[in-house]
């Protein structure tokens, strides 16, 4: 199974990847992590990344065709995978179709998570997160034990500096110029499908496994 999750940041992308690949025994892509992990060990390429990241932008397709294309090579001949938050550009799509076309792969399906704008905002501003293990939390939805102390690891909880308002206003602002693009160029390639992403999550999930199963060949 090959897939794209496509979505505003917030839609809960990364929560139904991490359940997605589990069940079925994917690889998860997602580049929002792999440019996070760059930052914290500080390479060339978390230091480029950084403060695109920080400010809410995206960083340059150079970049990060650059590194799913190094993951995709490795993994996509052996296992299905889930891409989660790439691509985001047309330039990116078109790049992922070509790196699919050489190894004469195709994507089964795209899906399309839809939750509104003052959903979005409200899940991004309380979102907390533990710079140690990566678990995430809610300050109203899903609170940690104490509130403050990652219930994983006990390490102090952060708030990502871009999940911050004005970071949040430029991420939302960016994927309606930069992301929602893509909404018709998969259409047009009759690849995509919706999802109320608003949804509980087990209830988004359930529907999405639904949709997976009706377009991937078993
Ligand atoms: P995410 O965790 O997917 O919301 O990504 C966090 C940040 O990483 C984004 O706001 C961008 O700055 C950067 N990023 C992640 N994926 C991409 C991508 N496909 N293209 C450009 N920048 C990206």
């Amino acid at each position: 199974m090959r897939v794209v999750f496509l979505g505003a940041p917030g839609v809960g992308k990364g929560t139904q990847a991490e359940k997605v690949v589990a069940e079925y025994q994917l690889a998860k892509i997602s580049t929002g992590d792999l440019l996070r992990a760059a930052v914290r060990n500080q390479t060339p390429l978390g230091l480029e990344a950084k403060g695109h990241m920080d400010r809410g932008c995206l960083v340059p397709d150079s970049v990060v065709i650059g590194l799913v294309r190094e993951k995709l090579t490795e993994l996509s001949k052996s296992k299905g995978f889930v891409l989660d938050g790439f691509p985001r550009t047309v330039p990116q799509a078109e790049a992922l179709s070509d790196v699919l076309d050489g190894q004469g792969i195709r994507l089964d399906r795209v899906i399309n998570f839809r939750v509104s704008r003052e959903e979005i905002i409200k899940r991004l501003s309380g979102r907390r997160s533990c710079p140690k293990c990566q678990a995430t939390y809610h300050v109203d939805f899903a609170p940690s034990g104490d509130g403050t102390a990652c219930d994983r690891c006990g390490e102090l909880l952060v708030q990502r500096s871009d999940d911050q308002r004005e970071a949040v206003e430029m991420r939302l602002k960016v994927y309606e110029e930069q992301t929602a693009p893509l909404i018709s160029f998969y259409e047009q390639r009759q690849l995509l499908s919706h999802l109320n992403g608003a949804e509980p999550v087990e209830v988004v999930y359930q529907e999405l496994v639904r949709t997976l199963s009706v377009y991937h060949a078993a």
